[in-house]
Formats: structure tokens, sequence, C-alpha cells
């Protein structure tokens, strides 16, 4: 589908402000490889002045004050955030999958789950005033002490391109529900829907600079958020070694840092599940959003018992899947994001090949598209556990199956990663599903399913998948500090010492 990019400038304290260095960036349809746009690129000179709009947006002796308003009045804004979202629905699809590649199908759930995200948190800024003065139990009666959340003033939020808006938006809403102003830097091969939010701030009077949008490229644009010494605290999601990069950059200031980082996510599946019922959930879990999910199960674990007829079905099921433009009508795997990330995938396959591993199905581009991005849905089969398909995050259409005898074994493979952002399992046995539940070492497990996500849920790593979580009542915490406040009631002398 053709249709014109939107032209956007730098969204600073509630205007469209040109770089400062004028440069932009090309926008690439990975569906046709064409330039179909460009997004402004913004440098450490344009964060210098979003981060004060942002700061004189938050404090009253700098400004504007929306750190003292309350969760109740902010909640205003996020629902008519969630509102005007969903009245410009159809427009945040089209741009979403024009820019990323995702089927129309997912794009659609992308910005209801936008939507979603905001009424949720608007909720979670009304219930932060009853928990404001929280009493805590003391041991003494002459003392009494209670907890104040205070937002913890200007962050900077990087996002990366696979869920645009909605990666972007797990940032702002809680970070706006918490009283925190910010400036948002999503990733330049992505940025289309986050520019248009800047509308939608303007649409709904959020005050100038409480939300700022800078597109550009990482190190040009991001590296300056983090080591920005008014920016107070840093949430990341992107890969693993950027992530790395940036808590050594906020080391310096010992800033506070959430990071979501990358997967290496198993999916194991014993003897006495449903074929039908698991293949389809496994090859959701691994090629859904084009294969470009954090939390992909691309490492599959199946009983040597059913292996091979597991790995037929699933063969037969993956063969079906169709590949095209994603605005085709029933797409249900478009390109991936850009050719550097389609060579990378298609360098992991080839190593894989040349370690010994056997591609079962797919592996190349599909026939019948001749440009764009798109990478055929692969299954590697024939693996061991010291080839680089088995312990890199290849964010891709791929998935390597391994078998296991039993439970111990399925155990250890699953963990022999230095990852831990997810894993499943499926087996009708729920006491063993528990059991291996409490074994994984990740942050979140899914049984019987792989990859429904939900804002009321915690979402995040352990190990080299980052630290910190997202999204439910957790998700607010990352953008509050707590404030202890103790009170001697008495009114008599402490009495440590002699009085003279
Ligand atoms: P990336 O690390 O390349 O980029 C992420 C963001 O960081 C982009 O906005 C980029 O411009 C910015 N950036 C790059 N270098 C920077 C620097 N030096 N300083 C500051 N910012 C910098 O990641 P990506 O390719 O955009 O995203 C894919 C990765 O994200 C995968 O590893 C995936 O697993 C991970 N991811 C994790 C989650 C999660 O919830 N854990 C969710 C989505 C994606």
């Amino acid at each position: 589908m053709a249709f014109p990019m939107p032209v956007r400038q730098l969204f600073i304290d509630g205007e469209w402000r040109e770089p400062i260095k004028k440069n932009r960036i090309p926008i690439i349809n990975p569906s046709t490889e064409e330039i179909i746009g460009d997004i402004p690129a913004a440098t450490a000179e344009d964060v210098e002045v979003a981060v004060v709009a942002a700061r004189k947006a938050f404090k009253k002796n700098k400004g504007r004050d929306w750190a003292a308003t309350s969760g109740a009045h902010r909640a205003r804004y996020l629902r008519a955030i969630a509102a005007k979202i969903t009245e410009r629905k159809d427009h945040f699809v089209k741009l979403e999958t024009l820019d990323s590649g995702k089927p129309f199908d997912e794009a659609v759930l992308d910005i209801d789950d936008v939507a979603s995200c905001f009424e949720y948190f608007a909720g979670q800024a009304e219930k932060l005033d009853a928990k404001q003065k929280a009493p805590v139990t003391l041991p003494m009666d002459r003392f009494k002490s209670h907890v104040l959340r205070q937002p913890i003033g200007v962050v900077g939020l990087i996002s990366p391109w696979n869920y645009p808006l909605l990666m972007a938006t797990w940032k702002i809403a809680p970070a706006l529900a918490a009283g925190c102003t910010a400036v948002l830097k999503p990733s330049e091969l992505a940025s289309v829907t986050c520019l248009e939010f800047g509308d939608v701030c303007n649409e709904v009077g959020l005050p100038p600079g409480v939300l700022n949008i800078l597109t550009g490229l990482g190190p040009d644009a991001g590296a300056p958020i983090v080591s920005h010494p008014d920016i107070d605290k840093v949430a990341f999601t992107g890969s693993s070694a950027t992530g790395s990069k940036i808590m050594a950059s906020a080391a310096q200031l010992v800033k506070p840092v959430t990071l979501e980082l990358g997967g290496k996510s198993p999916i194991i599946m014993f003897e006495d599940i449903d074929i039908d019922t698991a293949v389809e959930w496994t090859i959701f879990g691994v090629f859904w959003t084009n294969g470009q999910i954090c939390s992909a199960t691309s490492r599959l674990l199946v009983h040597e018992s059913i292996a091979t007829e597991f790995v037929d079905r699933m063969v037969k099921w993956t063969k079906n899947i169709k590949i095209s433009d994603p605005f085709e009508e029933g797409c249900r795997l478009g390109p991936v994001i850009s050719k550097g990330q389609y060579d990378k995938i298609m360098n992991f396959i080839s190593t894989a090949k040349s370690e010994g591993a056997t591609i079962l199905c797919g592996g190349s581009r599909p026939e019948h598209l001749k440009k764009g991005y798109f990478i055929e849905p692969t299954i590697v089969t024939d693996i061991s556990t010291s080839m680089q398909i088995w312990k890199e995050e290849v964010f891709g259409p791929v998935i390597c199956v391994k078998t296991f005898s039993t439970e111990d074994e399925a155990i250890e493979l699953a963990n022999d990663t230095q990852y831990g952002l997810a894993a499943a399992v499926f087996s009708k046995d729920l006491e063993r599903c528990e059991r291996v539940t409490k074994a994984l070492e990740v942050g979140a497990v899914w049984v019987n399913c792989s990859q429904p996500c939900f804002v009321q849920a915690p979402w995040g790593g352990i190990k080299r998948s980052g630290f910190g979580r997202e999204l439910g009542e957790w998700g607010i915490e990352n953008y509050l500090n707590i404030k202890q406040v103790t009170s001697d009631i008495s009114g008599e002398q402490w009495g440590w010492y002699k009085s003279p």
C-alpha cells in the first residue's frame, strides 16, 4: 500500500522543531526497500534543549509543575491520550505497518495495546494518590513513619523498533503517571508512530515539555540522553550490547537504569501434549512480529518420544504461513526491519549450516518475493549447544530444535543460556509445569502457551536480559523515589546526652 509518510520535526516543548544540525535519516519501507520519507536526526545539541524543556515542565521553581500534580490530574491526560489513540487508530495502524513491516493484523493489536496501556496507567496514577503517606508500623510509639512516593524527575526513555509505539508507551505511560517528565528516543529504524504521538500530546493539551520526542541515531541522540547530568533515570529497551553501554555510561553519575534486553528463550514440550495445539503456539512464539520478538521462544526442546511427529507437524504448519506484503489480507509474516537485520539473520543461518546444523525448512528469501527484507520461517535441527545459533539471539524467524529425555535434562538445556527473559512449558501434568516453572531462570514463564502479554502483569528479565520490571503496578514504581518520613510525636527530650 502506498501513502505519503508525514513530514515531521523533533517534538520539543510542545512544538515541532527542526534539528539544530538540520540532518535527516531516510525511512526505508522494509517490504520494498524504497525510501519513503525521512525523520529528523537529533544530536546532543537538541538533547540539551529537550532536557531543559522537560526540567522546566517538571518543577515549579524552574517553570511549570507536572511533578506536583495529583495522580488523578495526570490520569485525565492519560485517559484522553488513550481515547485519542483509539480515535486515530486507523492512521497509527497503517503507519506502523508501513514503517516496521509487521503484518497489518498485528499492528491493529499493537495500537489497541497502546490505548489500553495508557488507560491502565491512568488507573495506576489514581491509585498512587491513595498510596501516598502509607504508614509504616514501628516498634516504638513515640515515632510515626510514613512513605512518600515521588516522581524521580526527568527521565530518558530509549526504545527499539520491533513494537515501535508500544515499547515507547510501556515507558511513557508509567513515567507520566508517576509525575515524571520525559525525553523519548525511539529507534531510528522505525520512529514514525512515535513522532506522530507528538500530535496526540498537543491534541489532549499535555503541558509543553512533559514529553519530548527526539528521533535520531543511538550514539548521536541516545548516548547524550544517557550521559546528561540533568536526566535522573534511564529506561531502556533494546539489545544487551547497547544495554551494557548504557549501564556503563549511567554508572558515571550513579544514575538509575532499567534495562529490558534481548533473550534466547526456550519452549519445552513434554510427551503428553496435544501436538497441533502445541505446534501452533510454537510457531506463534517465534514467528510472530516477523520473528523479531525479545521473548521469542526460539529454542524448542521436545521430548524424544514425540520429536519426529512434532517436527513433521511443525514443518507443515510453517510451510502454510502466509508470507507477503504486510498489508495483504491474511499476512502472517512480513519482512524483517532492515538490510542490516536481513544480512545478520542470513549469516546466522549460513554459520549454523557450516557448523553442521540442518535447515529443515526455510533458510532463504521466499521465491515469490524478489524485493524487501523477507526471510522464510526457518527450522534448524541437528543442533549442538556450542553452536552460535543455539547461544546467540537471532532476532528473526528462526527456531532451533533439540530433543531431551528427562525433565532434568530439559531444565538444564533451557537454562543453558546467558539470557533470562522468558520461557514456555507445555504439559498436561500441571504439577510438572509448576516444578519446571520454578526451576527456569527467567522473568516470565508461559504455561501451555507462548507470548501472551498483559499490561497488568510484570515484564522483564534476569541474567543478561536485564533488570527492573515494566507494566503492572511494578511499572510505575520504576519512575518513583521512595521517601521515608519519620516524626517524633512525643515532644519529649531524646535523653541520650546529659542536659547541661
Ligand atoms: P538496539 O540496542 O540496537 O537499539 C535500541 C535503542 O537504543 C535504539 O533507539 C537505538 O537508537 C538506541 N541506541 C543505540 N546505541 C545507543 C547508545 N550508544 N546509547 C544510547 N542509545 C543507543 O536494539 P534494537 O535493534 O532497536 O532492538 C532489538 C533488541 O531489543 C533485541 O535484542 C531485543 O531482544 C530487544 N528487545 C527487548 C525487549 C524486552 O522487553 N526485553 C523488547 C523489545 C526488544
